[in-house]
């Protein structure tokens, strides 16, 4: 079953929306791991600035000390962002601090072994880049500003044609190839799998008939709510009246229209609360925020509107309303709101009950 979805997704192109919640998801979670690239990056910058500075006689001066207040400024702006568009340019703008600094400290070592440095830097900044959440253009420009301060060629006497430069030449070619290729797998099979959750997710708390939330997707948010706390938390349970003559006169099909058609009312009666399909021909609600007369008032409105939808095949409903007081389960809650419902449909049906400790 996962393989089969799994192949069905990889053959999707995801939509811009779900990749741009995609975007936000993923550098919300490696929020902290950014920071932490950040901070090791500014640590290991220093130590070597301070082996050059003293070991190389190059003295620590006020562009270290700039440097330095720059990189740890980006990294406290890191500490304020929550959006993954502004990491986009954050990170660019620090790679190009960092790069810079990075060709400071490689001037101060001598001219021979400046390539290699250069290239062990660009190798380190690369890498790093390619596993942290960055759109595509972010990660390019990076790799481009990279390849531009901290290239090889430059203040080093290495020449292309000759048999060092050429050589670095296709390393670095090869290097970026690898880096990037890794960069666009590793996030397609991050788009994928937060793709496939979704969609598993979907279907776990979806009702596949109505299109609702289910039982399951109930309990979880009702719970939640539960949890909270909050004044005025009402739970309505609903049962369509005589269902089973719709289905037993004009058939199944017929019945499972009744159905869509009363989950469609609830669903446009009760925004902004927690509603659900149990399961048949029962529904949820819970109300939060409501006094007596307002939970009244909206099981009311919600009877009176399936009860005037002159729709073909037309059915009426029945409600069991129970007030949940600090400390209720949901289980008490939903047993209250039943036997609520009972009552109402004892009493004649197309009515709603307020469950009352008599
Ligand atoms: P009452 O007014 O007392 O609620 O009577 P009722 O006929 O609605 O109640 P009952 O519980 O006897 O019947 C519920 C029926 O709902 C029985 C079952 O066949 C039908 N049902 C349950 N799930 C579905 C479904 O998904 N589709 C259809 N078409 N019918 C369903
Ligand atoms: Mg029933
Ligand atoms: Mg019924």
């Amino acid at each position: 079953m996962y393989k089969t979805l799994e192949a069905h997704i990889r053959k999707q192109v995801a939509p811009a929306a779900l990749r741009a919640e995609f975007r936000q998801h993923e550098f919300e979670a490696m929020r902290r791991f950014c920071l932490l690239i950040f901070c090791v990056g500014i640590a290991i910058w220093l130590i070597f600035d301070l082996i050059v500075s003293y070991l190389g006689s190059q003295d620590f001066t006020w562009r270290s000390g700039l440097f330095i207040a720059l990189l740890c400024c980006l990294t406290v702006v890191l500490g304020f962002t929550r959006k993954s568009h502004h990491f986009d340019v954050l990170n660019l703008l620090f790679v190009t601090v960092i790069t810079l600094a990075m060709r400071l400290v490689i001037e101060g070592v001598p001219i021979t072994l400046r390539p290699l440095w250069l290239m062990l830097g660009v190798s380190t900044v690369l890498y790093t880049v390619s596993v942290l959440p960055v759109r595509r253009w972010s990660f390019f420009c990076t790799m481009a500003i990279t390849w531009a301060l901290l290239t090889p060629f430059y203040h080093t006497g290495l020449q292309v044609l000759e048999l060092e430069g050429a050589m670095l030449l296709s390393y670095a070619l090869c290097l970026s190839g690898l880096v990037s290729y890794s960069y666009l797998r590793i996030r397609q099979a991050k788009l994928h799998n937060f793709y496939l959750t979704k969609v598993l997710l979907e279907q776990a708390y979806i009702d596949t008939l109505t299109e609702i939330p289910n039982r399951r997707s109930f309990m979880a948010k009702a719970e939640r709510e539960l949890q909270l706390g909050g004044p005025g938390q009402y739970l309505a349970m609903i049962d369509i009246d005589n269902f089973k003559q719709v289905n037993d006169r004009f058939g199944h099909d017929v019945g499972d229209e009744v159905l869509k058609r009363v989950a469609a009312h609830i669903k446009g009666a009760v925004s902004g609360y927690v509603f659900a399909r149990l399961g048949g021909e029962e529904f949820a609600v819970f109300y939060q925020g409501l006094d007596e007369p307002a939970a009244q008032q909206q099981v009311a409105a919600l009877c009176q509107r399936v009860r005037e939808d002159y729709s073909a095949h037309p059915v009426t409903i029945s409600i069991g309303l129970a007030r949940v007081d600090c400390g209720d389960t949901l289980s008490v809650a939903l047993v209250r709101a039943d036997q609520a419902l009972y009552e109402a449909k004892r009493t004649g049906k197309d009515r709603f009950v307020t469950w009352s400790a008599r």
